[in-house]
């Protein structure tokens, strides 16, 4: 079956020479893998088409229960020149790819996914804080993937949290009061919290302007992990923090 569908690059991995393995959110499709043959090659008609981060229409061949499809033509539809220009938002713009890949592999294609994607893209390169953007952005994709944080209520009771110092549990998935604790609880720092709930309540396109304490966005972020790691079930890799790492130490 061909068809096309608009797609964002997530990654590309050099399959051959001349040929590319892409990681692609597709507007039709969800979160799939497509070999781009020929994509290298100097004058070929993919040559160009696949930059990372990108939005493109995607024409797909596909097969029913085959892992990868083939991509037959692709177009430029949403360049990414500012993101490009910006070594600290692209590798954030990696980072939240490996989040989509992490979160939604498999699963059913979902166009509110598909725009939040493009909106964190979008954001990133004009935002004064990337990581605010990268942060805000995952914590509606935990929405998006079906492990929403509560964020207001007692996940035990469902009782309001009245001023007190709230607790936290990742299994529970969120808030936990006073009266509902148990051993191996946690807390969480007032200002993450606050943060989190920013987050809800701000589209991604007004996001970007929120400063945290020294350190505060890689706690947030390592926070999101152990929480989404406690509900996939899996361990989650991001190359790309140590590229972002190493651009933070550069300029420090
Ligand atoms: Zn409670």
């Amino acid at each position: 079956m061909r068809s096309t569908t608009p797609a964002w690059v997530l990654r590309r991995i050099r399959w051959s020479d001349t040929s590319l393995i892409l990681h692609l959110y597709s507007l039709d499709y969800g979160r799939i893998s497509a070999m781009a043959r020929g994509a290298l090659r100097p004058g070929g008609r993919l040559h160009g088409t696949l930059e990372p981060f990108s939005g493109i229409a995607a024409t797909l061949s596909r097969r029913e229960g085959r892992e990868m499809d083939t991509l037959i033509d692709a177009a430029v539809e949403q360049p990414i020149p500012a993101l490009r220009a910006d070594p600290r938002a692209y590798a954030h713009a990696g980072l939240f790819s490996e989040w989509v890949s992490g979160l939604l592999y498999g699963s059913e294609p979902c166009s509110p996914t598909f725009h939040l994607i493009g909106a964190v893209f979008g954001r990133l390169a004009s935002a004064p804080s990337p990581w605010s953007v990268t942060c805000a952005g995952i914590e509606k994709l935990l929405l998006l993937a079906g492990v929403r944080m509560e964020l207001e209520k007692c996940t035990r009771c469902g009782g309001e949290m009245t001023g007190e110092e709230p607790a936290w549990s990742h299994t529970s998935g969120g808030l936990v009061c006073r009266g509902c604790l148990r051993p191996g609880d946690a807390g969480i720092a007032p200002g993450l919290l606050e943060f989190l709930r920013l987050c809800r309540r701000t589209d991604i396109e007004s996001t970007g302007g929120t400063r945290l304490w020294k350190g505060g966005f890689r706690q947030c972020h390592d926070f999101l992990r152990e929480y989404a790691e406690a509900h996939v079930q899996a361990r989650l890799k991001f190359r790309s923090l140590a590229v972002l790492e190493d651009l933070e130490n550069a300029v420090r």
